[in-house]
């Protein structure tokens, strides 16, 4: 079985969730068994090995989950982007829209020199706007987004465009 085969057989779609007419898709059992989570690591890394990524930055909660095994992975080092209030030294914040209201991410502002070389990282690619907000916190710092990476993009949110002109890579992705 090829990498993505491995992942995408242990995706499990919910129909009708969160409301009706969505299809939810639950990559807890991708954790869960030890090929398909190798499988992951290694397909992500490999088409990102040759961009010379410095560090991998990716937002709470589910972000956290590949983002430091992509680092290390990379010989990166892994920055947390966390919800307000969280971090405790200077953060830079950026705001982003919600489907309803907006959010807010923040970074710790010493941890990323002008010039790094950064992958932005989520679990997965929807409407693209907690992956461009990451993006917009790298390059507030000067920082340089080589790529962009997800497990899962659901191509019909329109995510993949919302990231132009940043290089977009997924492992599998639905209509
Ligand atoms: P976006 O900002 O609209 O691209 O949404 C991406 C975020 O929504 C990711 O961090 C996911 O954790 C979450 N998300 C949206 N839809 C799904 C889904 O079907 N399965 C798992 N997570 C989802």
């Amino acid at each position: 079985m090829s990498h993505v085969e491995e992942v995408a057989a242990r995706i499990v779609a919910i129909p009708d969730h969160p409301e009706p007419g969505v299809t939810f898709r639950d990559i807890t059992p991708v954790f869960a068994d030890p090929a398909a989570l190798a499988a992951a690591v290694h397909h992500l890394t490999d088409v990102t090995r040759d961009l010379g990524v410095q560090r991998v930055i990716a937002a709470e909660a589910r972000g956290f989950l590949l983002g430091p095994a992509l680092a290390l992975e990379l010989g990166a080092g892994f920055l947390l982007a966390r919800k307000p209030g969280k971090l405790p030294r200077d953060t830079l914040a950026v705001e982003y829209a919600l489907e309803y209201g907006s959010d807010q991410l923040e970074v710790h502002a010493d941890l990323l020199e002008p010039g790094t070389r950064v992958l932005v990282h989520d679990d997965l690619l929807a409407t693209g706007g907690t992956a461009e907000a990451l993006c917009r916190l790298v390059e507030d710092l000067g920082g340089e987004v080589v790529a962009c990476s997800f497990l899962v993009e659901l191509s019909a949110l329109g995510g993949r465009a919302r990231l132009a002109p940043h290089a977009v890579h997924s492992l599998v992705t639905y209509d």
